[in-house]
């Protein structure tokens, strides 16, 4: 069987945070969604009996809570002390105890690390009926969900329709953008010519013109009157 992404809404993550994810270890709680394609809903199980090292839900509680929800169960989560970031052998037995009840194919069941004794952090497992553990994917997606998710699948399709040759077809992109590079470069060659570019080739190009250009009209100006010439002669040896 395929290993699920265990996809969750933003508020149910948030509140998974807010209680386990900021309690210490060890405390847990359930995730439950429309489908096990989205968690939407945790409930937080605050009269777990807990020790350092053990959780055990309060079953009367959570049940009550699942009896008022829309929702379905498909996962079961609880805090490890620092560094034991695997389910444990108990934890597996228990957990395998749960398909006796429920008729999920798996449950998600994920173990958190506690911002109360470490970084937060949250390590997404998978249990399947047979008894396999697998780690798996986690995605958070916002609360209104549906837009993208929708908008993901239509990325996922565009790329996966776009061979090798389509790619190298689609030209219209690439000269798009260079029409944009030259219309860049008018702009500025633009500023340039009005000198408010401070690009430092473009300035020094600029200023070289200039120089240039004044040194022309000077030698035209001595070779066109003589007067000035003769002024600029006794200037000199002066
Ligand atoms: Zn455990």
């Amino acid at each position: 069987m395929k290993t699920p992404i265990f996809r969750i809404t933003t508020s149910a993550y948030n509140e998974a945070i807010k209680t386990i994810g900021s309690k210490p270890a060890e405390n847990g709680g359930i995730f439950l969604g429309s489908s096990p394609d989205i968690i939407t809903e945790f409930i937080f199980d605050p009269y777990g009996e807990t020790t350092q090292v053990t959780y055990s839900p309060h079953t009367p509680y959570l049940n009550e809570a699942l009896k008022k929800s829309i929702n379905k169960l498909y996962g079961i989560v609880h805090s490890h002390p620092v560094g034991i970031e695997k389910l444990s052998g108990g934890d597996k037995t228990y957990l395998a105890e749960w398909f006796n009840y429920f008729d999920n194919d798996f449950f998600f069941a994920p173990i958190i690390q506690s911002a109360r004794e470490t970084d937060f952090k949250i390590i997404p497992y998978v249990i399947f009926r047979d008894g396999t553990v697998r780690e798996t994917t986690l995605e958070v997606v916002p609360d209104d969900y549906e837009p993208y998710l929708k908008f993901l699948e239509e990325l996922d399709n565009t790329v996966s329709r776009q061979d090798v040759t389509e790619i190298e077809v689609n030209q219209p992109e690439i000269l798009e953008s260079k029409s944009v590079t030259h219309e860049m470069e008018s702009l500025q060659l633009l500023s340039v010519l009005f000198g408010v570019m401070d690009n430092f080739p473009f300035k020094t190009l600029y200023h070289g013109l200039m120089i240039v250009l004044l040194g022309s009209l000077f030698l035209m100006l001595l070779a066109f009157s003589p007067g000035l010439h003769y002024l600029f002669v006794q200037l000199l040896k002066s």
